[in-house]
């Protein structure tokens, strides 16, 4: 296992749609492990494979008591509405309230390419969308009315100013 290098706003790749995860075989298990890796090292409660520069539907998180692996993500329902902060470890984690569905069914495959489907309710159902977003070349900011957005990437390029 390998702690891998987290990519960070503007990258390319975050912005582009994942390719499908088309060969579940030792090497996706071992990225899969590399990304729960990244994802503790980081303190982050999940992580998508743009996010690591690999163009693919893929992420991985524990969140709330719910761990998974979803490569070809897909949220099939959503109910509700919760408001609540968000951030991203590709943004710096640098919060910002985001306006989500409360309830949210994910339906994605698992290491072994078996579909399921996986129901879950605030902060983790917040997950499922932001990493699903992911996966689909969307960051949470792209939530946000322009002026918070502009908010949250000043503060971001700020904060990397600092280091
Ligand atoms: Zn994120």
């Amino acid at each position: 296992m390998a702690i891998r290098k987290i990519t960070e706003y503007p990258e390319p790749v975050l912005g582009e749609v994942g390719k499908p995860v088309t060969d579940f075989d030792k090497q996706l298990e071992d990225l899969c492990a590399d990304m729960f890796e990244t994802m503790y090292d980081a303190e982050g409660v999940g992580l998508a494979a743009p996010q690591i520069g690999l163009n693919l539907r893929l992420f991985v998180m524990d969140c709330d008591g719910i761990k998974l692996i979803a490569a070809n993500p897909e949220v099939i329902h959503t109910e509700g509405e919760q408001s609540g902060q968000e951030g991203c470890l590709s943004v710096g984690k640098v919060p910002a309230v985001v306006v989500r569905p409360l309830k949210a069914r994910l339906k994605a495959q698992n290491e072994k390419g078996e579909w399921f489907e996986r129901d879950a309710e605030g902060y983790a159902a917040r997950a499922f969308l932001h990493e699903t977003d992911h996966c689909d070349g969307k960051l949470f900011i792209d939530h946000l009315p322009k002026l918070r957005r502009d908010m949250v990437l000043k503060r971001f390029k700020k904060e990397k100013g600092w280091k």
